[in-house]
C-alpha cells in the first residue's frame, strides 16, 4: 500500500524513487538503434545510475553526474572508466528533476536512450504509470551561494546564482539566421506541475541543412519529422507546426533542468542561460564545483526550518 510505504519517512523533504518498474522502447536520435529502456527503484542515497545490460564483459553502471558527461555535441553522453557510455539522456534527466526522483536504476540495451516524441511527455506518462514514491532518508541540494558564470567566445553564456529556496530558470537564445525561431525568451520556476504543464511537452529541434553533415559524423540518425522540429530557413517542416510559438526556448529550457540534475540532487539557485547548450551547462557545473566557497550541501529539512524560522524574524 502506498499509504503505508509514506508513512515510514520520518523527513519532510525526503529522497524518492520509483514505486513499479517501468518500460518502454524506441529509437536513438543519433544511434537510430531502437533500445528498450527500463526505469527500476532503487536503495536510498543510489542516485540515478544507468545500466548497460547489453554490456555483460566490463563495468555496465554509469552514474549520471556531471563529472562522468564525455561528449556534449547536440546531447549529454556519460560514460564510465570502463569506456562504457549511454547518450542522450538529457529529457529523461529532466523528468526525473522536475518528479523529483532520487534513486533509480535505469536499465538500457543500447548505448542511447530512447528519444520516444522528441519531449518529455511519454516521461510523464511513465513516471505516472510507475508511481513515485518518498523514502525514509534526507532530501539533499546544492544550496549556490555565489555568482558562477561560464561564458565562451561566440557569446553563449550560461550562470547559477544564489535564491532562497527552488530553482528557478531563465533562458534566452537568439538565432539571428533564422526567422522561424527568432529571438525567444523563457521563465519559470521548476516544480512538478510547472515541469508537466509547461516544460515536458517542448521537443527536440534541428535544421534541415545540418542533417546530412550530422549524420556522416554519426549523428542525427534517427531523427525524423516524428521526433524533431524540423527547421528549414524561415520554415518549420513538419506539417502539424508548433506546439507553442515558443517550443524552441522552452525545449532548451527543458534541456538545461535535465542537465542541472547531473549535480545528482536538486539544486537551490537561479539558473539563466544565453544561446548555451549541454556543453556550456556542463563546464558551468564543473567549474560551480571546483569552487567550494560557491556552494554549500544542505538538508532540505534544516533548511527550510532555518529559512522559515529567519522569515518569522524579520516579519
Ligand atoms: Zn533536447
Amino acid at each position: 500500500m502506498i499509504a503505508e510505504i509514506n508513512t515510514l519517512t520520518s523527513y519532510k523533504y525526503c529522497q524518492k524513487t520509483f514505486q513499479n518498474a517501468i518500460s518502454c522502447v524506441g529509437v536513438g536520435l543519433h544511434s537510430g538503434q531502437k533500445v528498450n529502456m527500463t526505469f527500476c527503484p532503487a536503495d536510498v542515497d543510489t542516485g540515478i545510475v544507468f545500466k548497460r545490460i547489453d554490456v555483460t564483459d566490463r563495468n555496465n553502471l554509469i552514474p549520471a553526474l556531471y563529472n562522468n558527461v564525455s561528449d556534449t555535441r547536440l546531447n549529454s553522453c556519460i560514460s564510465n572508466d570502463a569506456g562504457v557510455y549511454v547518450s542522450t539522456i538529457e529529457h529523461l534527466m529532466a523528468a526525473l528533476h522536475g518528479f523529483g526522483v532520487s534513486n533509480a536504476i535505469i536499465e538500457v540495451d543500447g548505448p542511447e536512450a530512447p528519444l520516444l516524441d522528441g519531449s518529455a511527455l511519454d516521461y510523464v506518462t511513465l513516471f505516472e504509470c510507475a508511481g513515485v514514491i518518498e523514502q525514509d532518508a534526507p532530501l539533499r541540494a546544492v544550496k549556490i551561494k555565489k555568482e558562477v558564470l561560464f561564458e565562451d567566445q561566440k557569446g553563449a553564456e550560461v550562470c547559477l546564482y544564489p535564491a532562497e529556496e527552488g530553482l528557478e530558470m531563465d533562458f534566452v537564445i537568439d538565432f539571428v539566421k533564422s526567422r522561424a525561431i527568432g529571438r525567444q525568451e523563457y521563465s519559470i520556476t521548476l516544480t512538478k506541475r510547472s515541469f508537466k504543464d509547461s516544460i515536458a511537452y517542448a521537443r527536440t529541434f534541428g535544421f534541415a541543412h545540418e542533417v546530412e553533415a550530422l549524420r556522416a559524423m554519426g549523428l542525427a540518425r534517427g531523427g525524423t519529422l516524428e521526433n524533431c522540429i524540423v527547421v528549414e530557413g524561415d520554415k518549420v517542416l513538419n506539417p502539424e507546426g508548433l506546439r507553442s510559438e515558443n517550443e524552441f526556448v522552452v525545449h532548451k529550457t527543458l534541456d538545461a533542468v535535465g542537465d542541472l540534475y547531473q549535480l545528482g540532487m536538486p539544486v537551490i539557485g537561479h539558473f539563466c542561460g544565453v544561446k548555451s547548450g549541454h556543453a556550456h551547462t556542463n563546464a558551468l557545473l564543473r567549474k560551480l564545483m571546483a569552487d567550494k566557497s560557491a556552494y554549500e550541501i544542505v538538508e532540505m529539512d534544516a533548511y527550510m526550518d532555518e529559512l522559515a524560522a529567519g522569515r518569522r524574524k524579520t516579519a
